[in-house]
């Protein structure tokens, strides 16, 4: 297949590749596509051969439920039954925007698209592009990250060529998106509202709309047995291909440590990278050193995190550390992804010890890293 490309920005959208798109959407075909969150790779929602298609294009396995992107309030009550109050009330306050919603799913929602589950997954984007997509395409787009399954996720179109060339019809170019980490997930089957998978909303943003609300237990107790509710949060994601390690601690200790296991992995002859912060930067040596943002804007780090992984990959390089950084907000979400892009590699170095843990989220960064 030969896939096209259209090159838009929010101010500019083509009218004409988007009509183009929307047909290719209603025909079964696929679009990638850029919303505030990450690329998207969309296909039709209420077709099961056009679900079945992401599946394949992304190598993604089939029983990992796809999140449906709507334009229009009022459509949820065609995809969704029992509707609960608090679900008007989070959509009044956050969409469009980066929060994704699940209720119990209605007969028009192929269990192909819900990964077989009897809930739906349902988001409603406020990048414009996006919106332009769905409404072209008739309300409802079925789409997952637009990456090859395990990859991070693209914030730029660069990545989504990498991995869907020649995979999909179309691939809509619309610059680097202005989030950088997926949508938040809340979960609103079961009475208190849960987050399944942490993102740009965060816990406190959430709970001062609609009061208390509970998180998964797999997200911050790596100890658990329990599966993750949002299936796809048990898969190794958002991998570069060389080895990631986070680093924790006390500053001073988890800059000397990373130089030093940096500098042993060079004279081994890999090519090494560090992710650190503006605050940290020239304090390091590497072949690559690059630095995710502030720590005064935890924003910023979300914003750069998944291009800082891609960039490591064209870079070939194979030995990796990363910094922590502070779990509180959308740090939660930037911890969130960078354990699983370490495959759970975390040390910590606090006192001249070194310990090794497999934690998904700790919540207590050391508070002299405000100070570093
Ligand atoms: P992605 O589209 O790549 O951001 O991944 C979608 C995420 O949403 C995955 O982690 C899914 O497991 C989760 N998800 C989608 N639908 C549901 C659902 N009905 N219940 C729970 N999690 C869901
Ligand atoms: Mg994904």
């Amino acid at each position: 297949m030969i896939t096209e490309y259209a090159v838009m920005t929010e101010d500019h959208i083509d009218e004409d590749a988007i009509r183009r798109a929307g047909e290719i959407l209603k025909k079964g075909g696929l679009v990638a596509f850029p919303t505030e969150t990450v690329y998207g790779l969309g296909g039709d929602a209420l077709n099961p051969e056009s679900s079945k298609k992401i599946y394949a294009a992304k190598g993604r396995p089939s029983d990992n439920p796809l999140i449906v992107h709507i334009c229009r309030l009022e459509d949820t009550e065609k995809i969704a039954r029992e509707i609960p109050d608090v679900y008007y009330k989070l959509a009044e306050a956050f969409w469009p925007g980066p929060m994704t919603m699940i209720l119990n799913k209605s007969d028009l929602v192929p269990n192909e698209t819900t990964g077989g589950l009897g809930t739906v997954a349902i988001r409603f984007p406020s990048n414009k592009i996006a919106h332009a997509l769905i409404e072209a395409e008739g309300g409802f787009i079925a789409a997952p990250s637009a990456n090859r399954s395990g990859r991070p996720s693209p914030t730029v179109a660069q990545y989504c060529r990498e991995d869907l060339d020649g995979r999909v019809e179309m691939i809509i170019d619309g610059g680097q998106v202005g989030i950088g980490v997926e949508s938040t997930i809340v979960d609103l089957t079961e009475g208190r509202p849960t987050i399944l998978r942490p993102g740009y909303i965060t816990m406190e943003m959430l709970e001062r709309v609609v009061g208390d609300v509970g998180i998964d237990k797999t997200i911050i107790d790596g100890t658990t047995a329990a599966r993750p509710k949002a299936p796809g949060m048990k898969y190794r994601h958002y991998a570069p291909k060389g080895d990631l390690t986070i680093v924790e601690g006390n500053p001073e200790e988890v800059i000397a440590y990373i130089n030093q296991k940096t500098a042993e992995a060079k004279a081994q002859g890999h090519r090494t990278g560090i992710i650190c912060t503006d605050e940290t930067r020239n304090r390091y040596s590497a072949d690559s050193v690059k630095s995710a943002g502030t720590r005064s804007d935890e924003a910023s780090i979300a914003h750069e995190l998944f291009l800082i992984l891609r960039e490591f990959d064209d870079e070939n390089i194979d030995i990796m550390y990363s910094e922590g950084f502070d779990e509180s907000g959308i740090g939660m979400a930037v911890m969130n992804r960078l354990i699983k892009a370490a495959g759970h590699q975390i040390v910590t170095v606090r006192d001249g010890k070194v310990t090794k843990s497999a934690m998904p989220l700790r919540r207590d960064i050391d508070p002299k890293w405000n100070e570093a």
